[in-house]
């Protein structure tokens, strides 16, 4: 019988994967092997389920037994590859080695977070980064059986996507961030601000240009000590400050890896020949993106180049739609060095072009009803990767 194709990861990059493979072939063996539940679910919805209180269950699309059966796949679940052997083709789980005819590793990228928890305060601080993180969240707010205080430290996409649902979902959120501005990466200043009003107007705590000190035990609550003295009480803390690449099973057998992830060529090839990558855990000629549409084009692109037909993968000028209701925002973040910000708009309305030395547009910030100009800008402004 003929190796299988491998995968490591069964998020959303795996599983689209797949769906084009089968696309163009039927029959080939593939096994997946994931860490988690292998539950097929999207990934986006994580930050948009407590407003509605909407259950672990109700994300979930479909479970692995489905996934298996739907797309004719092995599944292994709660099962971590340790491991590769890149000149064997072979991978290891603990003491088990398995071969490998071509391998996908789509491991995702996990929280980064910047400072140790305290034993004392583990059970109540939480990174929601796949569905069992969200489980585990919506647990322990269903078991408070009231609206929950809760600390999001870190005002980046996850941290205000967050915020904004938690908020929704009638619980007591205080913001804190180091910067001035929520969303500091994607919105110049003014939009920022902007933003923060949103959220001040619909009750939000700010707590900006302030670093986190200390977590401490007091009681059942969490006080969060910040740099200006102060400490907040808390039920729950969420810590959201930031993504990095789960690259170091690829390092350790010797791809070529960088902070931004494996390092693989538009045809998604790793430095090993057999072994590719996509996903939040690729960087595909000098970009990881981390978002969805990218993923999606790699999927395409690599299920061709799979199934015999070598095929590189292009991304647009492909917005990120950030999901804050209280005050929608669109960012094109560029990718080049920015001579001038032009500011647009009035009130929350704000556009923010981003021009280059020559005027050219490359890049764009929209909040409010600015939002809508997001395809005319996006057909003017460069593709991330062509
Ligand atoms: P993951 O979904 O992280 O999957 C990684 C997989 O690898 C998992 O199955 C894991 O178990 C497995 N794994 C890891 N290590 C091992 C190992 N050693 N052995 C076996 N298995 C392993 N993008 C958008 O475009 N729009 C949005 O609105 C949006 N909202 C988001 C909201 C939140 C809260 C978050 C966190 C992200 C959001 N994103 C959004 C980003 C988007 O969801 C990700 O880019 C995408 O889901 C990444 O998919 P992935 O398959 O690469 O990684």
């Amino acid at each position: 019988m003929d190796v299988p194709l491998t995968l490591i990861g069964s998020g959303m990059a795996a599983l689209g994967l797949v769906r084009q493979l089968r696309e163009r072939d039927a029959r080939r063996p593939i096994t997946l092997i994931t860490a988690d539940s292998g539950d097929d679910y999207a990934k986006p919805l994580l930050s948009t389920g407590f407003a509605k209180r909407l259950p672990p269950e109700r994300l979930a699309a479909r479970s692995a037994l489905e996934v298996a059966d739907q797309l004719g796949v092995v599944v292994r679940t709660h099962t971590r590859v340790t491991a590769i052997d890149p000149a064997a083709r072979r991978l290891s789980i603990g003491a088990e080695t398995l071969p490998y005819g071509e391998l996908v590793i789509a491991t995702g990228a996990a929280p980064r977070v910047p400072f140790a928890i305290p034993e004392a305060v583990a059970t109540r601080v939480f990174t929601i980064n796949d569905l069992d993180d969200y489980r585990g969240f919506y647990a322990a707010l269903e078991a408070l059986g009231r609206p929950a205080r809760v600390a999001i430290i870190g005002a980046g996409l996850v941290g205000c996507e967050f915020a904004n649902d938690l908020v929704a979902g009638g619980h007591a959120v205080s913001l804190i961030a180091p910067e001035a501005t929520p969303l500091p990466r994607l919105l110049p200043e003014p939009l920022g601000q902007a933003l923060g009003a949103a959220f001040g107007e619909a009750g939000m705590a700010l707590n900006l240009e302030r670093h986190l000190t200390a977590l401490e035990a007091q009681g059942s609550q969490v006080a969060v000590r910040l740099d200006d003295g102060h400490a907040l009480a808390a039920d729950l803390v969420l810590v959201a400050t930031g993504l990095a690449p789960r690259t170091r099973l690829a390092a350790e057998a010797g791809l070529a890896v960088s902070d931004a992830g494996i390092r693989v060529d538009r045809q998604l090839r790793s430095s090993q020949p057999g072994i590719y990558a996509l996903g939040d855990v690729a960087c595909v000629a000098g970009v990881n993106a981390m978002y969805v549409q990218p993923l999606q084009a790699s999927a395409k692109a690599l299920a061709a180049t799979l199934a015999g037909t070598p095929t590189q993968v292009s991304y647009g000028a492909w917005p990120i739609l950030v999901k804050t209701p209280l005050l929608p925002c669109v960012a094109l973040p560029p990718t080049q060095p920015v001579a001038r910000w032009r500011i647009e708009g009035e009130g929350a309305d704000l556009a923010a072009l981003a021009e280059a030395e020559d005027g050219r547009l490359i890049g764009f910030a929209l909040t409010g009803a600015c939002v809508r100009r997001k395809v005319a800008l996006a057909r003017a402004a460069p593709a991330l990767l062509v």
